[in-house]
This record gives structure tokens, C-alpha cells and sequence, in this order.
């Protein structure tokens, strides 16, 4: 499983996740040239860890287990994994 980020974050992108997460997984981060350009982050779904942290920091609730993603955000998943070229 993976957590993936949904489309709440576009327009918000505020890095908190990025702060919190021990892995540092989410990405672009706002030191990366990406970030300027991207219009929301993405979790990597093979580093991930499950561990939840980045779902309560998230102030406008972008942030869903994949088995919990709402369906009309579904394809979401394949955008975080695509982002990293999976
Ligand atoms: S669940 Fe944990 S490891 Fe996965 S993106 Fe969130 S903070 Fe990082
Ligand atoms: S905390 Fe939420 S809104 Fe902020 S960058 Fe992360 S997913 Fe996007």
C-alpha cells in the first residue's frame, strides 16, 4: 500500500507533508528545481512507509491511504507513481 496525495493539494502545495514525513519521500520539495513548475506534490509509493504522519499535517486533507482515496480522485495513484516515472 501506499499513501497518495489528491487533488486538494493543487493551489495549496504548503510543503507541510514534506515536514513530517521520516523518509523523505514526498516530493518536489521546495529546494528542488521541480517545485517551482509543479503544480502540486507526489508521494513516491515505493518508499513510502506507511506510517501516516503527512495525513493530519495536510490542511486541506490532500492526503488518503490508497485503499481510502475518494473514487473520484482515483486516478490520482497513477499520477503520484508516474510522477516519479513508475
Ligand atoms: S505515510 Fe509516512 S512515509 Fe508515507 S508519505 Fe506520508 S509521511 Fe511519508
Ligand atoms: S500538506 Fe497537503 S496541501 Fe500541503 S503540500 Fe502536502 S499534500 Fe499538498
Amino acid at each position: 500500500m501506499t499513501y497518495v496525495i489528491a487533488e486538494p493539494c493543487i493551489g495549496t502545495k504548503d510543503t507541510a507533508c514534506v515536514d513530517v514525513c521520516p523518509v523523505d519521500c514526498i516530493h518536489p520539495r521546495k529546494d528542488e528545481p521541480e517545485f517551482e513548475a509543479a503544480e502540486m506534490l507526489y508521494i513516491h509509493p515505493d518508499e513510502c512507509i506507511d506510517c501516516g504522519a503527512c495525513e493530519p499535517a495536510c490542511p486541506v486533507q490532500a492526503i488518503f491511504t490508497e485503499d481510502d482515496l475518494p473514487e473520484q480522485w482515483s486516478h490520482f495513484t497513477q499520477m503520484n507513481a508516474e510522477y516519479y516515472g513508475l
